[in-house]
């Protein structure tokens, strides 16, 4: 009897601690060591309201002395410009678009190049225009819908995002057994079976969700090939988030991705050891003749010899950081650089912004192709300039008030790679121990055409979760600030001084 209640009393207590916080969500079954310490483990964007701060949370680094030239730069202004651009991606999805954001060829796309344009104007720049270009014809899902059945009972998948290239299905859509293969690699298929099954991949984003393990190691290539009849990848940030990796091209079959809050459904109810089948409907779509521009405008300067500034301007979502961040530091070097007189700017500075990156680079594979660069002495790639620093914290995730390091690049000569990092540590500006040997993002088009460097991060991109919230005002202030900094250094030197005498690329670091 006294057994029977201590053990009553046990199992009493035991539900209580579970249940005084609030209960386990999401298939959550085994953190009790996160709960303890943490409380629930959180995820993005359902747990915004605790993982967002203020951008006066953040720490600011202070205007380093004798830098007073540079105090104009105010990150608060600049974060009021981001909002103003992630805007237009918001009407896209207000429209009911299922695929939103400034999609380049849409008329989110003209919203946000119109803006710009007007941008330029304001700003005072001269010869503002927009060059009209054909795009490609473009993979385009119109919509789509997943689902996933366990002993009878049919759950909406809404995180389900087709990955860019995937192949649609028949208005009927495609159901089939679900079975979980792990990371995808070789070793995880070893022994199985995976025909004409929905094959589950957990997906690791490295660091994120644009380069992620099923991307590059083959996983979503490798199931498809296995003959899988659906394939699905776990996009692994903790959350609800919905993202649009790339790496589908050439995939037979749907190959969709799916938020880790939906994914841990899909693996718990497989633990049931209950069939669970998924079911897929897209509709996929290639759309030809659509068009885009590219917006110019021009601050003459005492010689004719120039300074490229670019950013490129459409987003998948809200696009905050990839490429709100870097219109808005683009715009910030214009606005500083118009309140000068014409004699105190020895180039000319001309600014470009380019709208599909993500959709065949119509626009600066033009500039490469036509664009006379030879009196170029420098481009600035302004891209993802200011995110978060985030961490994956037990089954969840965790945000700081820490800006994160960036990806990096400096092509031309010694004295500018020095010219760069130098201000970078001056102000603050993080990044990565190691650059890039050759740059990514927009700047990859037009690196081998003139000096050149940017700032890429790329950690929350191509996600629901590229949001203001974690695009801190300071650290665009900060990397604006550099950025004058560079081009007024830069200003300094002669061509033959900023152009390599070895090659295009940075020298190793010693070893
Ligand atoms: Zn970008």
């Amino acid at each position: 009897m006294n057994r029977i209640c201590l053990l009553a009393t046990l199992i009493c207590l035991a539900s209580l601690s579970r249940g005084q916080a609030e209960p386990a969500p999401l298939g959550y079954r085994q953190q009790e060591k996160q709960n303890a310490r943490y409380g629930k483990a959180l995820g993005l964007p359902r747990d915004g309201d605790q993982l967002y701060l203020a951008d006066t949370a953040y720490p600011r680094f202070p205007l380093p002395p004798g830098n007073e030239a540079y105090a104009d730069v105010d990150g608060l202004k600049m974060k009021a410009a981001v909002e103003q651009i992630t805007a237009f991606s918001r009407k896209s999805r207000a429209d009911g678009n299922q695929y939103w954001g400034r999609i380049a060829g849409t008329r989110y796309d003209r919203m946000t190049e119109d803006w710009m344009l007007e941008q330029f104007q304001k700003q005072g720049l001269k010869e503002v225009r927009r060059q009209e270009l054909k795009m490609k014809p473009q993979w385009y899902p119109e919509s789509w819908k997943a689902e996933y059945t366990l002993a009878g009972k049919t759950v909406s998948i809404a995180s389900a995002f087709p990955i860019t290239g995937t192949a649609g299905t028949s208005p009927a859509g495609i159901t089939a057994d679900a079975v979980w293969i792990g990371l995808g690699t070789e070793a995880d298929l070893q022994g199985r079976d995976i025909k004409g099954k929905a094959a589950v991949i957990y997906s690791i984003a490295t660091p994120g969700g644009r380069s992620h393990s099923a991307s590059w190691n083959g996983a979503m290539r490798r199931a498809n090939e296995a003959g899988a009849a659906l394939v699905i990848v776990i996009m692994g940030f903790p959350g609800n988030a919905i993202s649009n990796p790339e790496g589908a091209d050439g995939t037979r079959v749907p190959t969709f991705t799916i938020s880790s809050d939906d994914g841990n459904l899909i693996r718990e109810a497989l633990e049931t050891k209950e069939a669970v089948t998924i079911r897929i409907q897209a509709d996929i779509q290639r759309k030809e003749g659509l068009t885009t521009g590219n917006i110019w405008g021009v601050l003459p300067g005492a010689t004719d010899e120039n300074i490229v500034i670019m950013a490129h301007s459409d987003a998948f979502f809200e696009g905050a950081l990839d490429n709100a961040s870097g219109m808005v530091t683009l715009l910030e070097i214009a606005r500083h650089y118009a309140s000068l007189p014409m004699a105190q700017r020895r180039r000319t500075l001309t600014f470009l912004s380019t709208p599909d990156h993500h959709h065949g680079m119509a626009g600066i594979k033009w500039v490469h192709d036509h664009y006379d660069f030879s009196k170029t002495a420098l481009i600035v790639n302004c891209e993802h300039t200011s995110q978060t620093m985030l961490y994956l914290l037990n089954a969840g995730m965790m945000t700081s008030d820490a800006i994160s390091a960036r990806r990096w690049y400096v092509g031309g000569s010694d004295g500018l790679r020095n010219l760069v990092t130098d201000t970078f540590r001056e102000f603050g500006v993080t990044t990565y121990a190691q650059p890039e040997l050759k740059p990514g993002g927009e700047l990859s088009q037009v690196y081998d055409k003139a000096p050149s460097f940017h700032l890429i991060d790329h950690v929350v991109y191509h996600t629901t979760l590229d949001t203001a919230e974690l695009v801190p005002a300071w650290g665009m202030e900060a990397a604006a600030r550099s950025f004058l900094k560079i081009i007024d250094g830069v200003n300094q030197m002669s061509l033959d001084e900023i152009k390599t005498t070895q090659s295009l690329h940075p020298k190793p670091l010693p070893q």
